[in-house]
């Protein structure tokens, strides 16, 4: 049998491809060593601190492959503040662009057991193992999995992380720019209601984001040049550092989970596209998450490829691979310029004048409320 797509990975992004191609009637099967836990039961137990803002879109799109969670463990964000180091401030509100909400809060481990409770009801084949090699040709491309069997398709995407193994096999170089940052989680329970406020703090060449949760939750991504200052500290002095860093606005934060630190890469790989294969999600771009798009662009490049391969005869076509990519280049690059600026701007402490020029510039925005709107409806994907 010859497949029309074989997915590599079954993270969100490749999770959401399988769904949204299946719905078109492809012949799909998916690759993932680790399948993610489905069993709503365990999932209660504990806050996963790997957590994500969705866009209205991207919901848009989960809710159109069936796989939008229960909305008890996802907050609305209907406000967010955002603030400079020198009184920089900025505040955008759902309420002034007459939305429901700006973003979407949820968890890592939420969103991927919904989309794997379609994977099951759809009966998308799932082979639990790991690829070994890949050889492809005009009309095809076939993969050798680890056992020695091996499957034919038209197309293979990779959609198998930062460290993509289709990616290095197709030989596709990636430009890595380390940020010299990690970001830090982890989730804390506050002392007062945040009433679906998201705050963020560029603060000393550092940039602190507080995300609302459920039941006066918080999760936070903190990025640090110095990781092992936060995630060394026992819970109740890493809880104080983080109320002090956010200035106190929820009152006093209680630790609910460990702190992990990631580190925190620009990845731009050549091209997202060979003969017969394709890359979507952080195989195909990684990005800071000040802006919290990481996983946004990933589902964009789902959403992107889905509607050009949807009449298709042959989904794995040159015009079809080169359609794609070219649709993705321009907001990829958008997005990592854009979060790169931000950072730079705000990392940058010993040029004279600038910390007053960047403060003043994020007033003279949140007082700009034409210019404000358009650059939150974007955001929003709108
Ligand atoms: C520790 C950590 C914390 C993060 N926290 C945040 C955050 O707070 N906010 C944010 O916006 N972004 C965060 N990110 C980034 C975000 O997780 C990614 O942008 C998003 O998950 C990308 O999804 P993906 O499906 O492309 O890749 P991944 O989620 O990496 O999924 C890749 C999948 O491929 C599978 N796989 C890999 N190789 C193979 C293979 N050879 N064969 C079969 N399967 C394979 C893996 O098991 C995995 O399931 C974080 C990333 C990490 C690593």
């Amino acid at each position: 049998m010859i497949y029309d797509t074989l997915i590599i990975g079954g993270g969100l992004v490749g999770a959401a491809a399988a769904v949204a191609l299946k719905q078109q009637q492809r012949k799909v099967a998916l690759l993932e060593i680790r399948p993610p836990e489905t069993d709503e039961t365990r999932l209660l137990q504990g806050w996963d601190a790997r957590i994500y803002a969705i866009s209205p879109a991207n919901r848009q799109l989960l809710q159109s492959l069936n796989a939008w969670p229960d909305e008890s463990r996802i907050q609305a964000v209907t406000r967010m503040d955002v603030r400079g180091d020198q009184g920089g401030r900025i505040e955008f509100s759902a309420a002034e662009i007459r939305a429901e909400r700006l973003t979407s809060i949820a968890e890592n481990r939420w969103l991927l057991a919904a989309l794997w409770r379609q994977i099951r009801a759809l009966d998308i084949p799932v082979i639990n193992q790991a690829a070994a090699g890949i050889e492809s040709d005009i009309e095809t491309a076939t993969l050798t999995l680890a056992d020695g069997s091996s499957l034919c398709s038209r197309l293979i995407i990779g959609a198998d992380g930062a460290n993509s193994w289709l990616r290095s096999q197709a030989g596709i170089a990636v430009r890595e720019d380390a940020y010299g940052h990690h970001g830090v989680v982890a989730n804390f329970h506050c002392e007062r209601d945040h009433q679906g406020v998201a705050y963020q703090w560029f603060k000393n060449g550092e940039v602190l984001a507080y995300l609302p949760l459920p039941d006066r939750k918080i999760s936070i991504v903190w990025s640090t040049a110095e990781p092992a200052k936060l995630t060394e500290l026992p819970p109740d002095e890493l809880a104080a550092a983080v109320t002090a860093q956010g200035e106190g606005v929820l009152g006093k934060l209680s630790p609910l989970s460990p702190a992990f630190a990631f580190n925190l890469i620009l990845r731009r790989p050549e091209t997202t596209v060979g003969q017969r294969i394709l890359l979507m999600g952080d195989a195909a771009h990684t990005i800071h998450p000040l802006a919290g798009q990481g996983v946004n662009l990933g589902f964009g490049d789902v959403e992107a490829f889905a509607d050009i391969s949807r009449k298709a005869a042959d989904i794995g076509a040159h015009q079809i691979l080169q359609r794609y990519h070219r649709s993705r280049l321009e907001p990829v690059r958008t997005m990592q310029l854009g979060c790169n600026s931000l950072f730079k701007l705000f990392g940058e402490e010993h040029l004279p004048g600038l910390p007053w020029l960047r403060n003043s510039g994020l007033n003279l925005v949140n007082n700009l409320n034409g210019l404000k709107n358009r650059l939150v409806r974007q955001a929003m994907g709108l």
